[in-house]
């Protein structure tokens, strides 16, 4: 049979470049978990996928109770659920001021974390129950929030200090938006919610790949410079980011490339090894890259864990 593969954010950029490039092998049926219908139904017939490959079901992270009900309808549509993947997300370089979830959390880590662990930890059962031979939750991850790389090294740098921002339910009334306590910054709150991520993917394969035999891996696709993700940005970096990327630093991946990085991860049968951070060299190789000291501390990870499971009212 077809495996079938939820990817969030499936409207545009790695998502929508991944969803076809499964499609098209013909081998994947895709459920389109996206905020905008007509968006993604728009995108998919633009991108050329087959009417037959695709499924579209509304899911805003923004909001846990439209995760909550993307599961009951994900769940009624009575197809198996092989693989998941936590690509949708948000980035708000030049915000002022905090902007929030229909829950009150700080919309970056709200929506790109927190939204996220609540779908995955929900669909788990999901997976452990699909009778698929290679079974994989798929957190996407990004270079920007490993502050071993020279990307993660332009400030601000991600830092989730000791959670206390977080564990005061990032909303900005009696706790600070941002997880280690400090001042609003948008570009911060989206590192820091790719570590979260990161840490979030290794957690799940520490407590739960055993038990279930599903793989958990997280990645960077490489720089994919064209995508809707720096709509907010200022108009002269949207303009030098996609040359600096191709020429100077040459981190740049087209969104199809990209896509393709990422469909290998979902279907690949050598990418089965979990808890690993896939990248990829010069020549589209893949290999198991270094994580940050902060995105592969375990004790944070446990921490974060036990914190969001808090604030998404699964503990
Ligand atoms: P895009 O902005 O093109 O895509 C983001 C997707 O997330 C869109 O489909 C968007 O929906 C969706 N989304 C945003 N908010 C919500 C929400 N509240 N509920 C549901 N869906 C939502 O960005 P990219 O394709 O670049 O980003 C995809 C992933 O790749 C992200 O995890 C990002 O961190 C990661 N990444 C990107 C890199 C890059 O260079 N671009 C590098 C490394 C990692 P809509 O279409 O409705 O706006």
């Amino acid at each position: 049979r077809k495996g079938t593969a939820v990817i969030t954010g499936a409207s545009s950029g790695l998502g929508l470049a991944t969803a076809k490039a499964l499609a098209e092998t013909g081998k994947w049926h895709v459920i389109m978990a996206c905020r905008d219908f007509l968006k993604a139904s728009r995108a998919a017939t633009a991108a050329g996928m087959d009417k037959g490959s695709y499924t579209i079901v509304h899911l805003d992270l923004a909001s846990l109770d439209s995760v909550r009900q993307f599961v009951k309808n994900v769940r009624q549509l009575e197809m198996p659920i092989d693989v998941v993947v936590c690509n949708a997300a948000v980035y708000q370089p030049t915000a002022k001021e905090p902007s929030y979830t229909a829950d009150g959390f700080e919309m970056s880590v709200g929506v790109n974390h927190l939204g996220h662990f609540l779908l995955a930890r929900e669909l788990l059962s999901d997976l452990q129950s699909s009778d698929y031979p290679s079974k994989r939750l798929i957190i996407v991850g990004s270079i920007t929030g490993n502050t071993n790389t020279l990307a993660g090294n332009v400030p601000p740098k991600a830092n989730l200090g000791d959670l206390r921002g977080l564990a005061g339910g990032l909303n900005g009334v009696g706790s600070s938006v941002m997880i280690d306590g400090g001042e609003f910054d948008g570009a911060k709150a989206y590192k820091d919610s790719k570590v979260c991520n990161m840490l979030t993917m290794q957690e799940f394969h520490r407590r739960y790949h055993e038990e279930t035999g599903v793989t958990f891996a997280s990645l960077y696709p490489g720089c994919i410079a064209t995508t809707g993700l720096f709509r907010e940005h200022i108009p002269l970096f949207r303009l030098l980011f996609p040359p600096f990327q191709k020429y100077i630093t040459k981190g740049y991946v087209s969104e199809e490339e990209a896509g393709k990085r990422l469909a290998q991860v979902v279907s690949d049968p050598s990418l089965t090894k979990s808890g690993v951070y896939w990248s990829w060299n010069k020549n589209s190789a893949s290999f198991e890259n270094q994580l940050s000291e902060e995105a592969s501390d375990a004790d944070k990870a446990k921490k974060l864990w036990e914190i969001s499971e808090k604030l998404v009212g699964l503990a």
